[in-house]
């Protein structure tokens, strides 16, 4: 369970992006959550996925109050979480080529033995041929840069997915391929969904549920 509990966050306490915002997503569910831009969705994400410290609120993961964010969150509860964003471009290291983008949560937590097996596997997974995987994010399209991200947020079999705007930038035919893959995943692994978007139809296909912003914000 993920639950996020009336939490203020934002960059400016005495203006918060985000007030008083609940949401729950159970063990295996896939929830959408839907608004206009600007709103705070990606502040709440990113809160969700440890990324960013609320100013008041608490986030329980399977039970257990989160007490630190980033750097700070123990590795067990931060790798618990597969993150994409919304900006492949932004995210991803200009100096890596993609197979090390991939590869770097699992060498980063010690597991180099698996780099080469699970690069292979998720590469196949996303769609990414061998050719693609030796280029630089710049020598991508973006939608083969978004494929990279997806597979380098599932490289570590997280049990929660929040993809934040990850289709929002894509064609059509890029956008069905990459829900594909996410809809496969969590079948195979039964693990939840955030998905963070501004288009219902989408998120409705995709989705068990879409919660609109308004019901998630009490104020
Ligand atoms: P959404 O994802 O719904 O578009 P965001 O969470 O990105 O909304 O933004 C909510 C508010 O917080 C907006 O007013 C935005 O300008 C502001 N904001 C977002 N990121 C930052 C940041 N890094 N620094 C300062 N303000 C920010
Ligand atoms: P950065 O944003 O570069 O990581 P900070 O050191 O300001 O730099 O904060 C990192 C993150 O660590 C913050 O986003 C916050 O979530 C978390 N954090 C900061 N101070 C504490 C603290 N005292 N206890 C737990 N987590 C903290």
């Amino acid at each position: 369970m993920l639950e996020l509990r009336a939490i203020t966050a934002g960059y400016d306490r005495r203006a918060p992006a985000v007030r008083d915002a609940s949401l729950t997503v159970a063990p295996g569910e896939a929830v959408g959550l839907l608004g206009p831009s600007g709103c705070g969705k990606s502040t709440l994400a990113r809160v969700a996925a440890l990324l960013h410290r609320p100013d008041s609120g608490t986030l329980l993961v399977d039970g257990a109050p989160v007490r630190r964010w980033r750097h700070r969150a123990p590795r067990a509860q931060r790798t618990a979480f597969g993150v994409v964003f919304q900006q492949p471009r932004l995210s991803a290291d200009p100096r890596l080529r993609l197979t090390d983008l991939i590869a770097e949560p699992l060498r980063a937590t010690g597991r180099r033995e698996a780099v080469p097996g699970r690069v292979t596997e998720l590469a196949d997974a996303v769609g990414l041929t061998p050719d693609l995987l030796t280029r630089r994010p710049h020598e991508v399209s973006d939608g083969q840069l978004q494929r990279a991200c997806l597979a380098r947020a599932l490289v570590l079999r997280p049990r929660w997915l929040i993809c934040d705007e990850m289709t929002a930038m894509l064609d059509a035919s890029t956008t069905a391929a990459l829900v594909a893959v996410v809809e496969d995943y969590r079948a195979a692994t039964g693990a939840g969904l955030l998905a963070v978007g501004h288009d219902q139809t989408l998120l409705d296909r995709w989705c068990d549920r879409t919660v609109h912003w308004d019901t998630v914000t009490a104020a």
